[in-house]
């Protein structure tokens, strides 16, 4: 469906009173939110995917606050979830990857609320402290149509915009009350290779366990992609609960290593949020398998 059609059809759905409806028949699920980086020049036109803007992030949090969710940290969530003890309408935040601007925008306003968070952070270049490779040309290529251009090259290192926390920012992070947890260390999660793929979990809980006091028990697939062959390696390795990218809401039968997340970004419109956030996409999802 096209974007402008969907939130026309989206807006009327809520103009008649059907998202109140359905965030009460959803009322006792969990919706776990994701994000990746925040825009410090102009990324979120560069890959509305993957970045949002600080107003756009802001006025999500304060959506949340003025709407009543109740954000619960990932750990408080799971607990509840198995004890069945979730308060209605919960809400959990998780950010991915561990870009800079996760220390130096999103930092502050989840402060401001007072909201938990988890951040499942790559290690390989929080270690390089370089830009990211793969997405430094892509960005390269879409400012100048060149494939490189040393002057954007350094615009991106000094900048940071496509670079991942370093260490000191990690720690901060964890004094500071946020959760760090495990996206594996080249960003990777090989299928069918059980050896390789726990020791990109190896790897990258080495390095984050010299910085961080917390359990490392929570764990993000790269890029979403996961198997059921992923399974077993990491019940081994102790991994209580593992999140997707597929979307929809989290309940009491969900298996805890392959749980739902809604991704939320520039590219999201705000009656598309509330859409979500308020399970009506959930439900129409359901009904349209
Ligand atoms: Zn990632």
């Amino acid at each position: 469906m096209k974007p402008l059609l969907k939130r026309i059809i989206l807006y009327f759905c809520w103009t008649f009173g059907l998202f109140r409806l359905t965030r009460y028949l959803n009322r006792k699920k969990l919706l776990i939110l994701c994000y990746h980086g925040f825009e410090i020049i102009d990324e979120s036109k560069f890959r509305p995917k993957l970045f949002i803007k600080k107003k756009t992030f802001h006025s999500r949090l304060e959506f949340i606050h003025k709407k009543g969710f109740h954000v619960l940290s990932l750990s408080e969530a799971i607990d509840r979830l198995k004890n069945h003890s979730l308060p209605n309408n919960s809400v959990v935040i998780t950010i991915d990857d561990g870009f800079y601007s996760t220390y130096s925008i999103a930092k502050d306003i989840i402060r401001q609320y007072k909201y938990p968070c988890t951040i499942y952070v790559t290690t390989y270049y929080a270690n390089k402290q370089t830009p990211i490779l793969n997405l430094a040309d892509q960005y390269i290529f879409w400012k100048t149509k060149e494939t490189y251009n040393m002057l954007e090259y350094q615009k991106i290192e000094k900048s940071r915009i496509l670079s991942i926390l370093n260490e000191k920012e990690i720690k901060i992070l964890e004094e500071e009350g946020f959760d760090i947890q495990l996206h594996t260390h080249r960003h990777r999660f090989p299928i069918n290779d059980a050896a390789s793929a726990k020791k990109e979990i190896e790897d990258n809980k080495a390095f984050l366990e010299k910085i961080v006091k917390n359990r490392l028990i929570h764990f993000c697939y790269p890029s979403g992609i996961w198997d059921k062959s992923h399974l077993p390696y990491l019940k081994s390795m102790d991994i209580e609960s593992a999140v997707t990218c597929v979307p929809g809401f989290v309940d009491d039968k969900s298996n805890l290593l392959l749980l739902n997340r809604f991704l939320d970004s520039e590219n999201i419109s705000k009656i598309e949020f509330i859409a979500e956030i308020t399970g009506f996409m959930d439900i129409v999802r359901n009904f349209i398998k």
